[in-house]
């Protein structure tokens, strides 16, 4: 049996066609919704992803914008900018592109975004909100992930999912929505003994970790859902997840290709976070 290949791009156009809708109909209530990106120093990769999330950004009506500081900004620079853009009305959603520069100890900076406008979900406040159960801004990629189980109807409800990897990013909010969903969650790290023992018996298989090929084909249960979070670029250039696709595939029922899986996921979940940042704040105006 070959697994049917989950196509993030398929399901991240039809995300971003829904934003869309909902942007629209913000502008009728005269909100445009704002997007900025902070970004310190020069670093080739960010300027990269930024200008992706700006095309991202236009291509369904959001306003976004790139505020650029200099290498070797001070942190309280930095902060002195967070702080104009929470204070500022027409933004919506604040992102700070990592990484910052070594010099800059990202936790108070992150901690400073207002959780309003944490449209990558890393403020304590947000995760908090995520393990108490109200609504948050969520991390983009597990969210991602959850809306592509849900977009092929995967039943999670009771069943074992084992995630690979708890970083603040991915792994552990991962975690989290997966327990809110109601299953039972393994959560692996870099000291868990036998993770392929864990691996194995997963009903959805999440590898978050960046190790190409960690992921063999025995450790895919038989009919399992295998989502590859992973990005490793080799040295001929190409790029791969954790899981060594070809074996899993004739193991899963269902898995994510690495590129046009989870990556296009992520992206799209920004826009989403934006748009309903946006949301929240025109409700907040509107309440008597
Ligand atoms: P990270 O380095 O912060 O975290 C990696 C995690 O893997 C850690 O918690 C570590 O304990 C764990 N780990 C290490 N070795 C392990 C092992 N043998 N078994 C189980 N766990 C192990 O990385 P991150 O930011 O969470 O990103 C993980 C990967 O996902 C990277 O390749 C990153 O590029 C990729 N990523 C992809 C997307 C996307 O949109 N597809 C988004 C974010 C990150």
């Amino acid at each position: 049996m070959s697994a049917q290949i989950i196509d993030g791009r398929a399901v991240a156009a039809t995300v971003r066609e829904e934003v869309r809708e909902r942007v629209d109909a913000l502008a009728a209530n005269g909100v445009v919704p704002g997007l900025t990106m902070v970004l310190v120093g020069d670093h080739p990769p960010s300027e990269i992803y930024v200008r992706l999330k700006g095309k991202d950004c236009e291509q369904v009506g959001i306003a976004s914008r790139v505020m650029r500081l200099p290498a070797d900004a001070a942190e309280e620079e930095v902060l002195a900018l967070i702080d104009r853009l929470n204070a500022d009305p027409r933004v919506h959603g604040v992102l700070v592109q990592m990484p910052l520069p070594d010099h800059l100890d990202p936790k108070p900076i992150l901690d400073r975004v207002h959780p309003y406008k944490d449209v990558d979900g890393l403020h304590p406040t947000n995760v908090g909100w995520l393990q108490a159960g109200h609504p948050a801004l969520l991390a983009c990629t597990p969210q991602g992930v959850m809306r592509l189980l849900r977009e092929y109807e995967v039943p999670i409800l009771g069943s074992h999912a084992v995630v690979l990897g708890r970083s603040a990013i991915v792994g552990r909010p991962m975690s989290w929505l997966l327990l809110r969903a109601h299953a039972t969650v393994t959560t692996c790290h870099r000291h868990t003994a036998e993770a392929a023992e864990h691996a194995r018996r997963a009903d959805i298989l999440i590898s978050a970790v960046g190790k190409a090929g960690l992921v063999e084909g025995d450790w895919v249960k038989p009919g399992s859902v295998v989502i590859d979070v992973g990005i490793t670029r080799l040295d001929d250039g190409r790029i791969v997840g954790d899981v060594d696709f070809e074996a899993a595939r004739e193991r899963a029922r269902l898995i994510t290709p690495v590129p046009g899986g989870v990556g296009p996921m992520t992206r799209a979940m920004l826009l989403t976070n934006t748009c309903l940042a946006a949301e929240r704040m025109l409700q907040r105006k509107m309440l008597p």
